[in-house]
């Protein structure tokens, strides 16, 4: 059946708010033949948004002009290859922004939303969790109370961000700069934080905790089974993606519930640890994995070997990028919660249209593709500033550069 072609697919970066490096947004356009008929789609990759809008606009724009964007299977496996070295981010990010506006127009063709067109719901909605943090125990657990009132059931507990933020050992003479950490203190501090959460909240709320794969393998096996009695919802990225053999270790030391998936971008990283059943929950950055499309694969995989999703949903995902999400959640028998970080108020006058939270639970938008929109305009007034990130620069105190 004759139908629309792809007439032009260009980058937009932004950076709604401050201005950080660290909200660098990308979204892809994917405009048509027909007039009036786009799709929108996230390809954010905050730390080299410059690398992937190049790929987007020379290499993506005109491998797709006079295409049929009804295809997307076939684009995807067009894009994924089409450049022969294949599935690292950067490409990937760039994949994946094209991939979400080819289901947007699709909804938009069809008068559905996204999750409609994935068989529809499970359920109405998907339950969020947030991050509450503090200097102290006392802090950290005013802030989870603070989101148990807004209804929430699930929250994710640091102490200090990534790594802590405990006083330093002293670091040789010399030492270079870096978000220097101390592994030793920071786990310690995090056991007497689900100490003291458990001891006062008692074991209502669904406690989280994010490692950020700061630890060397026999301290994570150790960490891991330290939490267990605390009986957390998930421990996050315990290990980085390249010890993922080490999992079978912390699987045989403990029932600690993983989740894991924030850095994978391709296919041979998942396939072991759900092939063996070695994590509870996958969370990957559904934009730097190739898209819903990629997602959907992936969260069938895991339905079927019994693991739940909880894709990645921080700040330095666009609206779009989180409506998809929203989309996929509610859409996924196995779907487990939905990493939450709330929009800023520019974001939503931005991006009109973006998924609403209530009482714990974000709701998809009936609309038909993702049910959101970008204003350009003020997206132009925002533009991405330059620069390189300080947080991913982590050392232990004898001065040695490790996983951020
Ligand atoms: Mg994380």
């Amino acid at each position: 059946m004759p139908g629309p072609t792809i007439t032009n697919v260009r980058a937009i970066t932004t950076s709604p708010g401050d201005g950080s490096v660290q909200r660098r947004l990308i979204v892809v356009k994917v405009e048509t033949s027909e007039p009036g008929l786009y799709g929108l789609g996230c390809a954010t990759f905050t730390q080299r948004h410059e690398a992937v809008r190049t790929v987007v606009d020379n290499f993506l724009a005109p491998l797709l002009l006079g295409r049929d964007p009804r295809r997307i299977e076939d684009i995807w496996q067009t894009i994924h290859v089409n450049a022969y070295w294949r599935s690292g981010p950067v490409m990937n990010n760039a994949l994946s922004g094209a991939d979400m506006a080819l289901w947007d127009i699709l909804g938009k063709m069809a008068g559905m939303p996204v999750y409609q067109l994935l068989g529809g719901k499970c359920r109405e909605a998907a339950a969020i969790y947030r991050h509450a943090d503090g200097s102290t125990v006392e802090e950290v657990e005013d802030r989870v109370r603070q989101f148990m009132e807004q209804g929430l059931r699930h929250v994710r507990a640091q102490m200090g961000g990534y790594g802590g933020k405990q006083p330093l050992p002293k670091s040789p003479d010399g030492a270079l700069p870096g978000a220097y950490f101390d592994p030793d203190g920071y786990m310690r501090s995090v056991v007497r934080l689900f100490d003291h959460l458990r001891e006062t909240i008692g074991f209502e709320a669904n406690l989280l905790h994010d490692v950020h794969e700061r630890l060397v393998p026999i301290e994570a096996v150790r960490f891991a089974k330290e939490l267990e009695p605390h009986r957390l919802f998930f421990l996050e990225d315990l290990l980085p993606p390249e010890r993922i053999d080490w999992f079978r270790t912390v699987r045989q030391q403990c029932t600690t519930p993983l989740a894991m998936g924030e850095l994978f971008v391709n296919s041979a990283e998942w396939r072991p640890l759900i092939d063996e059943r070695l994590i509870d929950f996958i969370r990957c950055h559904i934009s730097a994995i190739g898209g819903l499309t990629a997602a959907r694969k992936l969260q069938t995989h895991c339905e079927l070997a019994g693991i739940r999703t909880a894709w990645h949903g921080p700040g330095d995902v666009s609206p779009i990028g989180h409506a998809c999400n929203v989309h996929l959640d509610v859409a996924s028998p196995n779907f487990g919660v939905q990493e939450w970080g709330g929009f800023l108020e520019v974001e939503r006058e931005m991006f009109p249209g973006c998924p609403e939270a209530r009482d714990g639970y974000v709701y998809p938008s009936d609309e038909p593709g993702w049910g959101i929109d970008i204003d350009e305009d003020l997206a132009a007034k925002y533009p991405c500033p330059e620069g390189v990130l300080d947080w991913t620069q982590a050392r232990t105190p004898d001065g040695s550069a490790v996983y951020p």
